[in-house]
């Protein structure tokens, strides 16, 4: 059987929190004592210099008591309310508990389009990149507000899933009402197998999860299945425990009881298979043999080295990068759009800001949004 990984050795931890683990739905408020040691443990991750994303639900769940709305199915309206007026809440809770340990939390709120739309995706990877550069911790959460039903992921597991992989982590960590995955639902089969290693997100796993009508809630076991395919598919393990527990991501550390959804990959090694395979070409970079060499020796694109451009591209589209004879030598997802890639083309970085009037990044091409090799 594969081996766990040691979580020592984790570089970028995403933390997904449901509603029912952070808010007292009796009181419509937030199970603080819960919040505080969980944040001991993401502190915990942040001091040996790892970085901690997470995903939290609960706006509607705080928000809803404010706004006195009744028990029950909201309607989309308000439940929509209840997000604005509980997300509010919810971040100051999230940064002022990091706060207790000199972390600095930064709200970041998306939509499905957000993950989905290649340019989106880009800024939000990047913003993410940012923040974990500044050591912040991200708090993050669907921007439900103006998330409608057709365009909304509608739960956080899949959207932690895409989160976990925009951000390149290597590990998420589903916290939820349920210890892992078990062979058939254990409220039905008293003989239920609990499993703790999943190698691989089969069909027969998916059927495991069972159908809508054996979810615990929104977001049940089949959400978090699709959340582990997603993850495992760009190279992020991903595990599911029971959050209702005092420090539970300590206990997944310490080998407690939980479902590890492994891997074969990492996040980049993943990212740059999808880019050499997947994706349609918009146009193409000619770069000169200097370029060339330093690609072959694990570096990022710069203008300097790019001869000629090809093709009306956008930021964030996938090129093919040529030599000067026209030979493909790897694709990668360009930081500029085809007209300014012309104009600072053979350029050196630091005149960007002054060429284009405004500062952009300083690779034509980053190493880590490129596939070298062969196609
Ligand atoms: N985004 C919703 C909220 O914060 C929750 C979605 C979910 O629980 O998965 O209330």
């Amino acid at each position: 059987m594969a081996q766990v990984p040691s979580f020592d050795s984790f570089r970028h931890v995403v933390v997904k929190v449901g509603s029912s683990l952070l808010v007292d739905s009796a009181r419509g408020a937030v199970k603080q004592a819960w919040l505080d040691a969980l944040v001991e443990d993401i502190a915990a991750i942040h001091a040996r210099g790892a970085a901690v994303t997470v995903v939290s639900s609960g706006a509607i769940a705080l928000g809803r008591t404010v706004a006195g709305l009744p028990k029950g199915k909201l309607k989309l309206e308000d439940s929509q309310a209840s997000a604005a007026i509980g997300q509010i809440a919810l971040s100051s809770a999230w940064s002022q508990a990091l706060a207790k340990h000199k972390i600095v939390a930064g709200q970041v709120l998306l939509t499905l389009r957000d993950t989905e739309e290649r340019r989106r995706y880009l800024n939000a990877r990047e913003t993410l990149g940012r923040l974990g550069a500044l050591r912040a911790v991200p708090i993050i959460n669907e921007n439900d507000t103006v998330a409608t039903s057709e365009i909304r992921y509608g739960d956080n597991d899949r959207l932690a899933a895409r989160v976990a992989t925009m951000a390149s982590a290597d590990l998420l960590i589903l916290l939820s009402d349920i210890a892992g995955l078990y062979d058939s639902p254990p409220a039905e089969n008293a003989h239920a197998k609990f499993l703790a290693v999943v190698e691989k997100v089969t069909p027969e796993i998916e059927a495991m999860a069972g159908g809508a009508a054996s979810e615990l809630s929104r977001g049940g076991m089949r959400t978090k299945i699709e959340a582990a395919r997603i993850a495992t598919s760009a190279g992020t393990h991903m595990v599911i425990a029971d959050g209702r527990v005092a420090h539970p991501i300590a206990k997944v550390a310490q080998g407690g009881r939980c479902t590890w959804f492994l891997t074969p990959s990492n996040p980049v090694a993943a990212r740059k298979i999808w880019i050499g395979g997947s994706l349609e070409l918009k146009g193409a970079v000619f770069v000169d043999a200097g370029a060339v060499a330093a690609l072959a020796r694990g570096k990022s694109l710069l203008p300097a080295g790019v001869v000629r451009v090809e093709g009306a591209f956008s930021r964030g589209d996938c090129v093919a990068i040529c030599d000067e004879r026209g030979a493909e030598i790897g694709r990668g997802l360009v930081a500029f759009d085809a007209l300014h890639a012309e104009r600072i083309r053979g350029r050196n970085s630091k005149d960007i800001a002054q060429v284009l009037g405004s500062p952009g990044r300083g690779e034509m091409i980053h190493r880590d949004d490129m596939a070298l090799g062969g196609r």
